[in-house]
């Protein structure tokens, strides 16, 4: 149903620049409320991603600042939420929490259905929907962060992003298939042979390109073996890396350096863990609407242009915004220009 909204014909306006929408949403702020500019949605939504972004590796606070209490207060929400749906290997040494996905491909691989990361990812997802890719995953705040001062943002036509989106499904595919395969052979006693042969993929095959497992995992290790360069005199250390390293350092600056043109592009064409989330967010039951009193839908698209996801907002129903994609940032609501951007509850 969400998809085949995003197909519906609309007129066409000629795209604001983001820098124009920036300056416009400032000083309606800055007018209206003063306040406004600095207590708003959009920072607060800034706060917590960076408060997750360290949070999620909470033991960094014990081993490098010897601050405990704050080590025990993020220990404390990694023991109630021990798993969110974002990706966070559990295996990062300064982790306290985990990503749905992530925790999933491990426990696959040990030959048991993970029944529990499953179940609780379900009920964050329905309640509310994509949310924490928005606001606490530590790879979208990263591309949050690297598209800030963008001021040149591209917009693949419909068709095009439709295409490229489909992407990570298969991804989904290629990183179950593998769990699945070494689970199956876990059971069936056969797993050395089949994880001999898989290498890296064998316990979680989506962790070669997962960039949360490079910057956390990866990133940690050379550091603990001293092959980080620390100055420029140890620079040289970078000549030890393995090629798969650079490959995967590489991709990660992709990420950083591409988030200036394409807006959180590795969740909205690579990541599968996002598809995923996707099946179970599209109705949950906190979502976007638009107030049919005060939307303009056929002279302005400025909710469309600062979404970053791309998502075709006016192609959607008044009511709620079905979008798998959404990831409740509400960007939109944001700088709409006539308030017509809403929560929902339905
Ligand atoms: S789509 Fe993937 S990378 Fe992006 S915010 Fe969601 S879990 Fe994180
Ligand atoms: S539709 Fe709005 S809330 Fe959803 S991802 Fe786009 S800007 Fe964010």
């Amino acid at each position: 149903m969400a998809d085949d909204a995003e197909d519906q014909d609309m007129p066409d306006i000629e795209d604001e620049s983001p820098a124009q929408v920036e300056d416009e949403a400032d000083s309606r702020f800055s007018i209206r409320n003063p306040v406004g500019l600095i207590f708003n949605v959009r920072n607060l939504r800034r706060v917590v991603q960076i408060l997750f972004l360290l949070g999620i590796n909470g033991y960094l606070f014990a081993a490098w600042f010897g601050q405990d209490a704050i080590t025990e207060f993020w220990t404390t929400i990694g023991q109630a939420l021990p798993t969110i749906p974002i990706i966070a290997p559990l295996e990062a040494p300064f982790a306290v929490m985990a990503g749905s996905f992530d925790a999933m491909q491990r426990v696959m691989t040990s030959g048991i259905f993970p029944f529990f990361t499953l179940g609780a990812m379900v009920i964050i997802l329905t309640v509310l929907g994509r949310a924490a890719c928005g606001w606490v995953c530590p790879i979208g705040t990263i591309h949050d962060f690297s598209a800030l001062a963008s001021r040149s943002k591209v917009r693949p036509s419909p068709g095009t992003e439709k295409e490229l989106r489909r992407f990570k499904a298969y991804v989904f595919a290629l990183v179950m298939f593998f769990a699945s395969w070494v689970g199956i052979s876990v059971v069936l006693g056969s797993a050395q042979s089949i994880r001999n042969a898989l290498g890296i993929f064998a316990d979680a095959a989506f962790d070669p390109i997962n960039p949360a497992y490079i910057l956390f995992v990866k990133i940690p290790e050379l550091v603990e073996s001293g092959f980080w360069p620390t100055s420029i005199d140890t620079l040289w250390r970078i000549g030890y890396w393995t090629p798969l390293f650079w490959l995967q350092i590489t991709f990660v600056a992709l990420i950083v350096i591409g988030s200036k043109w394409f807006p959180r592009w590795f969740c909205r064409w690579v990541c599968p863990a996002g598809w995923f989330y996707s099946v179970f967010s599209r109705s949950a039951l906190i979502g976007i609407g638009r107030n049919p009193a005060l939307c303009t839908p056929d002279v302005c698209n400025t909710c469309e242009v600062v979404c970053p996801m791309n998502i075709r907002i006016r192609r959607f129903p008044y009511q709620h915004l079905y979008s798998p994609d959404c990831i409740m940032c509400l960007e939109c609501k944001s700088h709409c220009p006539n308030g017509a951007i809403e929560i929902r509850f339905s």
